[in-house]
């Protein structure tokens, strides 16, 4: 056994400690009906049910969380709100979904950049993934999308009337209106998780799973999947991801523009090279009523924002790219000593 596996060990165990300090630890004796549930969902998901351990906790929200510090164990929790909210069907999903974060790895420490544009992409791609196991938790493509409506809505039976199959026509009727999730959303819409779920019912490997043969081919299916996320959802939070490196490009070229006070033909010819007629004009306009000190302090002020906005929306890429930028500008103009000359430039006083 490793240093670092004994440390994520006692991760575990601390959060297990938690966890029954906090609530009540679902087992055979004091919550049978839960219990049995959990085995189920162990057996159809194939995994040692000693190495999970599950808690209720008491609060109204509808909420439910998956923990592993390494890839032995893992540690779920799960809210009374949400378990008097569901039948035993239900949770098999819910508890599928949740088991499904520790199967796939989605829990294992993987850095901290966490409210990022990018990491978002990431973490949708992993509901999706959590939902099909989650669906061969329960075996059922009509019990998993009650649970995600419910779990969505918060409503119980009685005041969810629904039916799954005029859902259904209704998502395959909507075609990417404000149905689809905001690219800040870490959670995929529920017309979106829905319809990915339709899709993967359909699939050989959920026939298989579930003991049946038949199905379309899962590639097939899964690029279908992709497809439709990347359209809908990914495609405009890269969209955004390339406007604030676009942002950083245009700004560093401004800077290496007006670094001999003055913004002459040749270095126009560049600027617009690099990003274009329309961002040339922009900046043209920008600096026609300010003064050579204004032009410093206002081309300072906007790198330093589009930096931390890039930062912000996508910190890997930003530490990757960055001096990247800065190579490309200083080939560019000409300006070897660039980069040097840009950490002055940003860092002086006004
Ligand atoms: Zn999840």
């Amino acid at each position: 056994m490793t240093a670092r596996f004994e440390l994520d060990r006692k991760r575990t165990d601390k959060i297990s400690h938690y966890f029954a300090q906090t609530g009540l630890r679902i087992s055979a004796s004091l919550t049978p009906e839960i219990f049995d549930v959990l085995q189920t969902v162990c057996g159809r998901l194939n995994i040692d049910s000693e190495s999970v351990g599950a808690y209720a906790y008491s609060d109204p929200g509808i909420q439910a969380g998956c923990f592993a510090g390494n890839n032995k164990e893992c540690v779920i929790r799960v809210s009374s709100g949400l378990i008097n909210l569901m039948s035993d069907d239900e949770l098999c999903f819910v508890l599928g979904h949740e088991i499904a974060h520790f199967l796939l790895g989605h829990n294992l420490p993987q850095g901290h950049h966490n409210l990022s544009t990018e990491h978002f992409i990431q973490s949708r791609c992993q509901e999706i993934s959590a939902d099909r196991l989650g669906l061969v938790a329960c075996q059922s493509l009509e019990i998993a999308i009650r649970s995600l409506m419910k779990t969505t809505s918060g409503l119980n039976d009685d005041l969810l009337r629904f039916d799954v199959g005029s859902f259904l026509d209704q998502m395959r009727s909507q075609r990417g209106e404000r149905v689809y999730a905001d690219e800040g959303d870490s959670h995929p819409s529920l017309v979106m998780r829905c319809r990915a779920l339709l899709w993967f019912s359909m699939s050989d490997a959920y026939f298989e799973s579930i003991g049946n043969s038949g199905g379309e081919s899962f590639e097939k299916i899964d690029k279908r999947i992709t497809k439709d996320l990347e359209k809908y959802v990914d495609g405009p939070a890269r969209e955004k991801i390339a406007e604030a490196r676009q942002g950083i490009t245009i700004w560093l070229a401004a800077c290496a523009s007006i670094r001999d006070g003055a913004f002459d033909k040749k270095e126009q010819k560049i600027f617009r090279d690099l990003v274009g007629e329309k961002f040339l004009q922009k900046l043209l306009q920008f600096y026609s009523s300010c003064n050579q000190n204004e032009v410093k302090n206002m081309t300072r002020e906007r790198i330093l924002d589009a930096m931390s906005l890039y930062q912000q929306i996508a910190p890997k890429e930003f530490s990757e790219s960055f001096g990247e930028i800065q190579s490309q500008i200083a080939a560019k103009f000409k300006q070897p000593d660039f980069s040097s000359f840009l950490s002055e430039f940003i860092n002086a006083d006004k």
